[in-house]
């Protein structure tokens, strides 16, 4: 029986405007989702998912429609946003699922193997190469591709299985197995939620971690610019206080002592000094100052710009960081208070404070605790303090290498000793800049947290599925492969039923095709029983219609046509083991006559008498006797005695010649003459030129007088 070959049969029944038309819509929806949906995840990194229509038409449509689908949903990346690397990334999916698919792997399995092989490594090195951030952070950050990547995938074949006609623009029409259909649905019935909130996870811990660093980092600000502020402003009223008291005390030779009280009374201050309305040094304190007085004498500060900025503005300054020179070589920020009388500027009180007293080291110790670096920059950005971990050196001017352009996170990004940091800043009355840092990662930190503990649950979940899938997609086959087998003989019903009870429709489908198949069976027995009956029926009808078409009706001897097959058959045999045969023609005497005479039934009778004597005289197998025309009999004997056969005949011719036919009352005799060609040696000749030779005698002994028997032997 032929076979209908399924897979031949063009499934193709959309027609290719309607593609167009479905590829034309995905095409504009990917275009718009990419051009105004953009989703950021982590600071300014945007998500597109247009690419969920791309995937769906690479799975529903022709690839080269899907390449148009393709090209629409880069457009806006390219065009508006700039993002060429991320539109390469999403080309390189395209084509790599594409391949992937084209080798006959599922989709599924194709997008997760993509993004983890692939696309992962991939989008790191994107945002590792935009971004100087560890290459850590860099696989952090880009994980929200992949997660928008398996989304719209995802997305994609949820929405091939449930349009309906999403089947007949199929472009691999290899039918998958059904267990792998349900394992598929039931994964990503799973997955897709589970990557959602995995992604909204990241992104509100990530912004919530942001958050909570730039109140920290403010916090510190204010706590550093606080206690720096309350630092200097006791110095400032301490120097006007000195000012005010060594204007009222007459007697020059208590300044010194009033000038050595302030300065040993905070540990803060490294030295003092006091300055004519020129610039000249008249004391200094503490004592190991003082005691270089004679010296110091010589030195003049009047080209200090705190000493001319108090003398102009005749209030407090507090000068930029110095470095060491003069008293002590100690680097230091000077503070001035200038002493002024009626007659106006007298010269100034000077205190200078070592650049490391300048911050309150209790509140520096606690900053550091955070995790929060500092640094603190005097007007003219030169480093006052800084976090000793962040490697650089006090009073080097301060250069903020910042990284505004690429601006991933909610706070601004610098680069101190080639590390990336966080930042806050504030300038402080003093006019100093005070910058706390803190280092990027720690932005993942909770992120980080949840995202182990969610992939341990990922993992999990994933695993029971596939086990619960196999086992469901198992149940929900067995029936089915068991249909099959019992189509094909080789299962009983009974198993089948019993297996079957999986679900209503299931049993239902089993019923119906047990009783068909019984109907089927029922059936082929029927048509096979009445087939065996109509062919035993047809071959004896065959072999009675053989009979007859050789059968002379009238005499019941073979008629000129069997005799023709029969004797050339025979006369072949011969011929090749060189056999004598003879063959003879009898013609019955003036049988017209006996028509004339008695009419045709008495002539049919005679007909029959005379074969019935030929016949019955004619038993050898080897003989053949037909009737080979009106009242012509054609006789060929090929028996072992040949030399017997003329006397055969002869005595054929005596017994009919004896013979008395009655009809009606009337006695009919006949006598018959025979024409006999004896072929003993000459076996070139053809049968029907034997039969002219058996005529040509036949002819002769009518000729001599009819009853008589002529041969010829050749
Ligand atoms: P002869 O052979 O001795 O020369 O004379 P004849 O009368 O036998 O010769 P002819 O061949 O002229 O006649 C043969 C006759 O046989 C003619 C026909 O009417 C008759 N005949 C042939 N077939 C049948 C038949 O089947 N039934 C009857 N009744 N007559 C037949
Ligand atoms: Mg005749
Ligand atoms: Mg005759």
């Amino acid at each position: 029986m032929k076979k209908i070959d399924f897979s031949s049969i063009n499934t193709q029944v959309v027609n290719k405007r309607f593609i167009y038309i479905i590829g034309a819509s995905l095409g504009t929806f990917a275009f718009i989702f990419n051009a105004f949906f953009v989703v950021n995840i982590v600071g300014d990194i945007p998500i597109y998912f247009g690419s969920a229509f791309v995937l769906l038409s690479l799975l529903a449509l022709p690839f080269h429609v899907a390449l148009l689908v393709l090209s629409a949903s880069l457009a806006p990346l390219v065009i508006f946003d700039g993002a060429s690397s991320i539109a390469w990334l999403h080309g390189v999916q395209f084509f790599a699922i594409a391949l992937l698919l084209y080798v006959q792997i599922r989709f599924l399995t194709a997008l997760l193997l993509f993004w983890l092989l692939i696309g992962l490594p991939i989008a790191s090195m994107i945002v590792d190469s935009n971004l100087s951030l560890s290459y850590q952070i860099s696989v952090f950050i880009a994980l929200p591709f992949v997660l928008s990547g398996l989304i719209s995938g995802m997305f994609a074949i949820l929405v091939y299985w449930l349009l309906p006609v999403s089947s007949q623009f199929r472009q691999n029409p290899v039918l998958p197995k059904f267990s792998k259909v349900v394992l598929e649905f039931n994964l990503v019935s799973v997955m897709l939620p589970f990557f959602v909130v995995l992604l909204f996870l990241i992104w509100r811990s990530t912004h919530d971690s942001q958050i909570s660093l730039s109140l920290e980092l403010d916090n510190a600000l204010e706590e550093l610019n606080r206690s720096s502020t309350v630092l200097l402003d006791d110095k400032v009223h301490a120097l006007t206080s000195t000012a005010a008291l060594l204007l009222n005390e007459k007697n020059i030779q208590n300044h010194a002592n009033i000038l050595d009280t302030v300065a040993n009374a905070s540990a803060d201050i490294e030295s003092m000094i006091v300055t004519d309305e020129a610039g000249g040094i008249l004391l200094a304190a503490p004592a190991q100052y003082a005691a270089k007085l004679p010296n110091l004498s010589q030195l003049n500060i009047a080209f200090r710009a705190y000493f001319q900025q108090t003398k102009e503005r005749k209030i407090p300054i507090i000068s930029e960081a110095i470095r060491g020179r003069g008293l002590g070589s100690l680097d230091i920020v000077a503070i001035t208070a200038p002493i002024l009388s009626e007659r106006g500027f007298e010269g100034l009180v000077q205190a200078a404070i070592k650049i490391d007293r300048l911050v309150d080291q209790s509140v520096i110790n606690a900053v550091q605790n955070s995790q929060i670096a500092v640094i603190v920059t005097d007007a003219m950005d030169s480093i006052i303090y800084s976090s000793p971990r962040l490697d650089l050196q006090k009073l080097d001017a301060f250069q903020k290498n910042q990284d505004d352009a690429a601006n991933t996170f909610l706070l601004p990004k610098m680069i101190v000793s080639e590390k990336d940091y966080l930042y806050r800043s504030l300038l402080s009355p003093a006019g100093w800049k005070i910058y706390t840092l803190t280092e990027p990662r720690r932005i993942f930190k909770d992120t980080n947290m949840y995202f182990i503990f969610m992939i341990m649950i990922f993992v999990q979940s994933i695993i029971l599925i596939a086990i619960l899938s196999r086992g469901l997609a198992s149940n929900i086959v067995r029936p089915l492969r068991n249909l099959e087998a019992f189509i094909k003989g080789k299962k009983l019903p009974d198993k089948l039923i019993a297996e079957a009870k999986v679900s209503q429709e299931m049993f239902l489908v089993t019923e119906s095709v047990i009783n068909a198949q019984k109907l089927t069976m029922d059936f082929q027995k029927e048509l096979k029983k009445q087939v065996e009956e109509k062919t035993k029926e047809l071959l004896s009808l065959n072999s009675e219609l053989l009979r007859v078409s050789r059968t002379d009706s009238l005499t019941g001897l073979f008629n000129r046509g069997a005799f023709d097959t029969l004797a050339h058959e025979a006369y072949m045999y011969c011929r090749r083991n060189k056999k004598s045969f003879t063959l003879t023609l009898i013609d019955i005497d003036y049988f017209k006559n006996v028509n004339d005479t008695h009419g045709h039934n008495a002539g049919d009778q005679c007909l029959v008498n005379i074969a019935n004597i030929i016949a019955s005289m004619c038993r050898r197998d080897t003989d053949i006797v037909a009737r080979y025309g009106g009242e012509e009999f054609v006789l060929f004997f090929a028996s072992d005695k040949p030399g017997e056969h003329i006397e055969h005949i002869k005595s054929i011719a005596q017994t009919v010649s004896e013979h008395v036919i009655s009809h009606n009352d009337c006695d009919i005799q006949l006598t018959v003459s025979c024409g006999v060609v004896r072929v003993e040696n000459d076996f070139s000749k053809e049968m029907i030129e034997l039969i002219s030779l058996a005529d040509q005698q036949l002819y002769l002994s009518k000729d001599q007088g009819r009853n008589q028997v002529n041969s010829i032997s050749i």
